[in-house]
């Protein structure tokens, strides 16, 4: 029963999306089809078992029996993470995501002139995030939305391609109820590794209107604790705070657009305190 329900519900959901998308030159479109129909095959049946009525309820802890359940629906997405590309064109990116060899993904590309791309329907489990931690979630991408945006990474987003990402955060937000603190960077949940979006990232915008947070205007005066402690703040917030400089550069490339030091000074302190606090 359980299978016919996936074949009902999840197959007319995903291949809408994907058959939507209307980039036919790229014969990944068919390669994510069969993919996807591979993938679905391999799920076994739920085979349905009465429940037994001779057992004891310590045997039942042993002998597992599966009876299923009507009452389920599929799993959706709780984090937006946004990245830059890293390349110079949409097309070099969708060919880098064509290649298996790759092993990375994401749902959707914005290109410089605000198109967008839909790669992969919003319920499946893209492979952009990789090794990564954010809070206590550690399998970002069981739970998140990638988006690309087409960007080398040393050069401002476009007007029209943030107006496009701001479209598509407003509609992932109202559809899936994420919170506004759930709109991150992959740098920020991979602060080793990743450096993306870039400084030029206008997350200030981003959280003026509702996606991501972001600290108060402070006023010079104000005093930070004297037992306020930067990293437990940093790990308040989601931070990966094991290799603390790492943690240092993400918060400051995202929340202060400064990459010149690897340290807190007194400013960035009082950033901080202000910042951590909406995450309590
Ligand atoms: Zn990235």
């Amino acid at each position: 029963m359980e299978f016919g329900i996936i074949k009902k519900v999840l197959f007319p959901l995903l291949f809408g999306s994907i058959v939507s998308c209307n980039h036919q030159q790229y014969p990944v479109v068919v390669q994510t089809k069969v993919i996807h129909d591979t993938l679905i095959v391999r799920l076994p049946p739920v085979p349905v078992v009465p429940p037994s009525t001779t057992s004891s309820l310590d045997s039942l802890l042993y002998d597992v029996h599966t009876t299923g359940t009507p009452n389920f629906n599929l799993r959706k997405p709780n984090f937006v993470v946004i990245h830059h590309t890293a390349q110079d064109s949409c097309a070099q990116t969708f060919y880098t995501f064509s290649l298996e060899r790759t092993r990375v993904s994401a749902h959707y590309v914005i290109g410089r002139d605000g198109r967008q791309y839909h790669l992969l329907n919003d319920y499946l489990r893209a492979w952009h995030a990789g090794v990564s931690k954010w809070g206590h979630v550690t399998d970002i991408n069981s739970c998140s939305i990638g988006i690309e945006l087409d960007n080398n990474g040393k050069e401002p987003f476009s007007g029209a391609q943030i107006n496009s990402l701001l479209l598509l955060l407003d509609t992932l937000k109202k559809t899936y109820n994420i919170p506004s603190s759930n709109f991150i960077g992959h740098a920020d949940i991979a602060p080793r590794r990743k450096d993306d979006p870039s400084i030029y990232f206008p997350w200030k915008l981003l959280s003026e209107k509702g996606f991501g947070l972001w600290q108060d205007s402070i006023p010079p005066s104000i005093n930070v604790d004297s037992n306020f402690n930067a990293l437990e703040a940093l790990r308040i917030i989601g931070y990966n705070t094991s290799d603390s400089t790492a943690a240092i550069i993400a918060f400051k490339r995202h929340f202060m657009k400064d990459e010149s030091s690897k340290t807190l000074n007194e400013w960035d302190r009082k950033t901080l305190f202000n910042l951590y606090k909406k995450y309590l």
